[in-house]
C-alpha cells in the first residue's frame, strides 16, 4: 500500500484515473517519477491554459521570489495586485468596453461563485436563483445549491434550497428559454421572482453541452425585462478557453456579473474574480472577506499572462484554428466506428466525445492513459471524453494527442 492509499482521503479521484505519480511538467507535457511522458489534454481541468511551467510566466514569479517580494497581504494594496488590475483594465475590460468592479472573493471559482449569489441575492432582496440542467457551479453549499450532479448534490447533507433548474438549452432543442419566461410570465406558475440566474455558455463538468448564441441572448435578454441579475460562470470557458477572453463574448451578451478562476492566475496558482457592474457592488468593506483573496504571486504571473497573450487577437485565432482541427479529427474518428454511436461537439479548444455510456467512455480514458495522452471524462453519466489541451499546445501535439485517442477509441470500440 502506498503512502496515498494509506493517508489520503478516499475523496481523492484524478489519482485513481491515471495512477501514476507525477513529477515534472513542461508545456503540454507531464512526466512521471519513472520518466513516463503524457501529453496532456487536461490542463488542470482548465487551470492551465498558458500550459505547464510557462517559461515567461515562470520568469516573472521566479523575479518576483528572488527580490523578496510580498507573497501573502489579504486585501492590502500591493504593487503586484496594482500591476494585475492595471493590466486586466488595459487589455481586457477596457477593449471589450465591459465596466466592471473586481472583488476577490477567494482562491476557487468555487468562492467567486458563492460571492456571485450573495451580492444577487443582497441587491435584489430576493432569494431564488435560476440554475440549469447539468450544470457545475463548485462544491461549497451556495456553489453546490446551483450544480446539477445528483452524486453531487447528495453530499451536501443539508436540503439545497433556494434554487430552481431549467432546461440548458441543447437539451431542448430552440425551447429552452421560452419555458423559463412561461413560468415568469404566468401568475400561477408558482415561480417567484428570482434574484438571479448563473449560467454556463459551454458546460464543462456537465459534458461540453455547448449553449447557442440566441438562447444567451434570448436568456439575458429575459433576465433585463425582468429585472433579474445575470451571472456567466466562465471558470472554466473564460480566459480564452473557447476563443474569445471571455466565453459570453460572441453571443454579444453583457452579464452583470461574471466568475473567473482556474486560467486568469496563468500559471496554476490559486486566483479567482468576481466581476460586478459597478451599481450592484454595494458590498460593506469587509462584509464578504477570506484569508486567501490576494495571492501575490497568482497576480504576478496572472500579468504576465495578460501582457504576454492578450496584447492582440492572435491566441484567440490560433484557438479557434486549433479548435477546427479537433473538430475534423473528432468528426472523422466518430465515422471511423461504425456501429457506436459518438457524437463530437465544443468550441474553441473544449471538446467533447458523447460515448453511448460513462463505462464505454471511461475504457476509452484508460486507453488514452495506458498511450500516454490525459483526457478525463464528464457528463451526467461520465459518458464524454473531454478534450481541453493547453491553449499553447502545438499543431504538431494536437495531432498527436488525436492520434493516440483514435487509437484509444478504435482499440475500446
Ligand atoms: N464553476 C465552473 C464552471 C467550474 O467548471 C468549476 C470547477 O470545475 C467551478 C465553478 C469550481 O471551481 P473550483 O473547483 O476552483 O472551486
Amino acid at each position: 500500500m502506498t503512502i496515498f492509499e494509506e493517508r489520503e482521503s478516499a475523496v481523492r479521484s484524478y489519482c485513481r484515473t491515471w495512477p501514476a505519480v507525477f513529477d515534472r511538467a513542461a508545456g503540454s507535457w507531464l512526466y512521471d517519477e519513472n520518466g513516463r511522458a503524457y501529453l496532456d489534454f487536461f490542463a488542470g481541468a482548465g487551470a492551465l491554459n498558458y500550459g505547464h511551467n510557462n517559461p515567461v510566466l515562470k520568469g516573472a514569479l521566479l523575479d518576483y521570489l528572488a527580490g523578496d517580494r510580498i507573497i501573502h497581504s489579504l486585501d492590502m494594496y500591493t504593487i503586484a495586485k496594482r500591476e494585475f488590475l492595471t493590466a486586466f483594465d488595459e487589455l481586457i475590460l477596457r477593449p471589450r468596453r465591459l465596466d466592471y468592479r473586481v472583488q476577490f472573493p477567494g482562491p476557487g471559482g468555487a468562492n467567486a461563485v458563492e460571492a456571485a449569489l450573495k451580492l444577487a441575492r443582497k441587491v435584489t432582496g430576493r432569494t431564488g436563483v435560476i440554475t440549469f440542467t447539468n450544470a457545475f457551479h463548485g462544491m461549497t453549499l451556495g456553489a453546490l445549491s446551483v450544480t446539477g450532479s445528483a452524486f453531487h448534490r447528495r453530499g451536501a447533507g443539508v436540503p439545497l434550497a433556494h434554487v430552481t433548474p431549467m432546461p440548458f438549452d441543447p437539451s431542448v432543442g430552440s425551447g429552452g428559454s421560452l419555458w423559463f419566461e412561461c413560468l415568469l410570465d404566468d401568475s400561477g406558475s408558482g415561480l417567484d421572482k428570482p434574484a438571479a440566474v448563473i449560467v454556463e455558455t459551454v458546460q464543462g463538468e456537465g459534458g461540453i453541452n455547448v449553449a447557442r448564441a440566441e438562447w444567451l441572448r434570448g436568456l439575458a435578454d429575459l433576465c433585463g425585462r425582468h429585472d433579474i441579475l445575470l451571472i456567466v460562470d466562465d471558470v472554466q470557458m473564460g480566459c480564452g478557453r473557447t476563443g474569445p477572453f471571455f466565453s459570453f463574448e460572441t453571443a454579444g451578451i453583457t452579464p452583470d456579473i461574471v466568475c473567473l478562476s482556474k486560467s486568469i492566475g496563468g500559471y496554476g496558482l490559486p486566483l479567482a474574480l468576481t466581476l460586478i457592474r459597478p451599481d450592484l457592488d454595494i458590498w460593506g468593506p469587509g462584509e464578504h472577506n477570506g484569508t486567501f483573496r490576494g495571492v501575490n504571486p497568482a497576480f504576478v504571473t496572472a500579468t504576465a499572462a495578460l501582457r504576454t497573450y492578450w496584447q492582440d487577437n492572435e491566441l484567440e485565432r490560433t484557438t479557434l484554428a486549433k479548435g477546427q482541427r479537433i473538430a475534423t479529427a473528432l468528426s472523422a474518428l466518430a465515422q471511423s466506428v461504425p456501429g457506436t454511436l459518438i457524437r463530437p461537439r465544443g468550441r474553441g479548444l473544449a471538446h467533447g466525445l458523447a460515448f453511448e455510456n460513462g463505462e464505454l467512455a471511461g475504457k476509452v480514458s484508460s486507453a488514452a492513459f495506458e498511450r500516454g495522452l490525459l483526457v478525463e471524462t464528464c457528463g451526467p453519466q461520465g459518458a464524454v471524453i473531454k478534450l481541453l489541451p493547453p491553449l499553447t499546445i502545438a499543431g504538431t501535439e494536437l495531432d498527436q494527442g488525436l492520434a493516440l485517442l483514435a487509437d484509444a477509441t478504435q482499440a475500446i470500440c
